[in-house]
């Protein structure tokens, strides 16, 4: 399995906002500021398959954006989107708020939405992913992706919950949110991740939507993702 950390941070740091591509053709979250590089470095060519976590915007607001350039090139396939409830109504919300109604014509032509829920399993290509509703917002999302050889798991945003436990205990290696030193009703702090990592030994941690706080706090105890860092599991 190939994962390509589009980006590493949170919001309140000059590194993307945390994002993937999986095995070059599935694109895990479509953050603000994320298409500039996605586009100039030609990797959105192949995607086809679009997941998206939760509806804030670090995590989706430049799908619009996805959208243009399919316009742009004619495109005529159709792209698989999985998404939280309610997509098209907020989607039909931010395309007249910008002006774009164009863009949600041809998304309701060219996107095949499929709703996410707690336990849904979905196959794309030889990886079957397993959906595990987390504590972040309402209707937030990790996975476990598993290629019938080993198991990556996604934490997306979240703070402690049954459902991390269940990430952790199906996965091999995990991209988890550690996003500051203080304690959060909304994502894991330095010192939960840290316990996590003691209780979870035999899972190798990355930690993603991190700010640069706490960049000396997991120095030589957690490994940090890079933007444009490239693991081949
Ligand atoms: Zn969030």
């Amino acid at each position: 399995m190939k994962i390509e950390v589009v980006g590493s941070g949170n919001s309140w740091t000059k590194r993307l906002s945390t994002s993937y591509i999986i095995d070059d053709h599935i694109l895990l979250d479509l953050p603000q500021g994320s298409f500039k590089t996605l586009f100039v470095n030609k990797k959105l060519e192949k995607i086809d398959t679009v997941i998206i976590t939760h509806y804030h915007s670090d995590h989706w607001a430049d799908f619009h954006l996805f959208i243009e350039t399919l316009i742009h090139k004619n495109f005529s396939k159709k792209i698989k989107l999985f998404a939280p409830e309610d997509f098209w109504t907020r989607y039909d919300y931010l395309t007249s708020a910008l002006n774009i109604k164009d863009n949600f014509e041809f998304a309701k032509k060219h996107i095949l939405y499929s709703q996410l829920c707690n336990g849904k399993i979905f196959k794309i290509a030889n990886l079957k992913f397993t959906t595990y509703k987390v504590l972040h917002i309402e209707n937030s999302f990790g996975f476990v992706a598993d290629n019938g050889i080993l198991r990556v798991g996604f934490s997306g945003d979240t703070a402690i919950c049954d459902s991390l436990q269940k990430i952790l205990k199906k996965s091999n290696h995990i991209f988890i949110d550690v996003s500051s030193a203080e304690l959060s009703k909304k994502h894991l702090n330095v010192n939960q991740a840290l316990n996590l990592k003691k209780e979870f030994e035999n899972v190798k941690f990355y930690a993603v939507h991190y700010s640069d706080s706490v960049i000396p706090l997991l120095r030589n105890k957690m490994q940090l993702t890079h933007d444009g860092e490239i693991f081949i599991f």
